[in-house]
């Protein structure tokens, strides 16, 4: 499996590049606007076609490239069946599976930072874009944010993976890369040693002012990234 984990540091995203190596086929997780050169150099320098953009959700902080990769090479964007998303895209439901070359995707559904948040599973990691980053989790005080609904699948559905299980988040803001499903199960600092109501109670208090971005992101992430002024 060829995987690259990218970083852009002006919405602290990551983007993964994950490609077969025998099929010569790949995929980019949460592709931000901003680093389309970047992503496309990197399929080109390792030889890769591009067969999907996939979305864990509707991002605030930054403009997805999905749109864009898709004029550019043809990759179809992968969302939650129920996203708000216009443009042509594959719509995925939880327990579903589709392939990439050899690699297998599991998708589970993991609402709570937003209603449409997926988790993807590959093997012996989880993507899990908002709803369970490295020692915290995503806010969710706007976009139908439900920290219930959070508390709910990150313990039904990611705590119950395998402890080994590398977890790849779509952010972290202070340098790390990485965790696992034991480590968070342990000690994660908002989702372990609360009761599910002292939870809701933190989340509703954290006071978080909105994403500097969130005006411009949300209506262009409803297309894809595709932005008027591209046409
Ligand atoms: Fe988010």
């Amino acid at each position: 499996m060829i995987f690259e984990q990218l970083f852009d540091a002006e919405s602290s995203t990551y983007t993964y590049l994950v490609g077969d190596e025998a099929a010569r086929v790949a995929v980019l997780i949460d592709p931000v606007a901003e680093q389309l050169e970047r992503d496309l150099a990197r399929l080109g320098a390792l030889g890769l076609t591009l067969a999907h953009s996939l979305e864990t959700h509707l991002h605030a902080d930054h403009v997805t490239s999905g749109a864009s990769l898709t004029a550019r090479t043809g990759s179809l964007p992968v969302v939650h069946h129920a996203s708000p998303v216009t443009c042509v895209a594959k719509r995925v439901a939880h327990g579903e599976q589709f392939t990439v070359g050899a690699l297998a995707f599991l998708v589970l559904e993991t609402p709570g930072h937003t209603p449409e948040s997926v988790s993807y599973v590959l093997g012996d990691r989880v993507f899990t874009g908002d709803a369970l980053l490295i020692g915290t989790c995503g806010r969710t005080d706007f976009q139908g944010g439900d920290p219930g609904q959070l508390f709910d699948s990150v313990h039904a559905h990611l705590f119950t993976l395998p402890g080994e299980t590398l977890v790849f988040p779509a952010h972290d803001y202070k340098g790390k890369t990485s965790s696992t499903i034991a480590v968070e199960r342990q000690s994660n600092t908002r989702l372990v040693g609360r009761t599910r109501a002292e939870f809701i109670e933190l989340m509703n208090g954290l006071g978080l002012p909105p994403p500097r971005k969130m005006d411009v992101a949300l209506p262009a992430n409803l297309s894809c990234g595709q932005r008027p002024s591209q046409e």
